[in-house]
């Protein structure tokens, strides 16, 4: 099921997320969850969303940088942590929470992630370049935290207040 995705500056989306409990791990809640997801996500056209995003304050994130060509290529990370990254990027991000904002973002250019899988797998994941940079922006996702922190303060301000005017239009829902 395509579910709605929360747009800044919803609170839910500054808010630390709560662990997924071993016991969540394995149950078709879980994974239907996840499913829903995926679906929201593709619809949406983006390469990664984090639970938060549809109002769900997990530790939860999915990312495909093939867009569903490549089912190799659909992770699913569950109260993940990042254990190493290394090198620079630097590139131009979104975030479908932020839509029609795209701004250049410095990042770890590769990240060593592990996490949980929905059935309750341990999985190390390395990736590069746009994974990477997926990987990053989605598990900020978890710790409340939206890629306009790390832009500088004068466009972040830009952007802050083109969103109050959208919204004050009513052009941002
Ligand atoms: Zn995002």
């Amino acid at each position: 099921m395509v579910r709605k995705i929360l747009l800044y500056p919803d609170p839910v989306l500054e808010t630390p997320c709560d662990p997924v409990d071993e016991s969540e791990l394995d149950t078709p809640e879980l994974k239907k969850l996840v499913d829903d997801m995926f679906e929201t996500m593709y619809e949406a056209k983006g390469v990664g969303l984090a639970a938060p995003q549809i109002g769900e304050s997990k530790r939860l994130f999915v990312v495909d940088c093939s867009g569903g060509e490549d089912e190799a290529e659909k992770l699913v990370f569950i109260n993940p942590e990042i254990v190493a990254t290394n090198g620079e990027q630097v590139g131009e991000e979104g975030c479908l929470s932020i839509p029609g904002f795209r701004e250049n973002v410095k990042r770890p250019y590769r990240v060593t992630a592990r996490a949980w899988t929905p059935d309750g797998k341990v999985i190390e994941v390395e990736g590069e370049e746009l994974l990477a940079r997926a990987i990053l922006h989605e598990n900020d996702h978890l710790d409340g935290v939206l890629f306009l922190k790390h832009l500088s303060t004068l466009k972040r301000e830009m952007i802050k207040r083109k969103i109050k005017a959208l919204r004050k239009r009513g052009e941002w829902d």
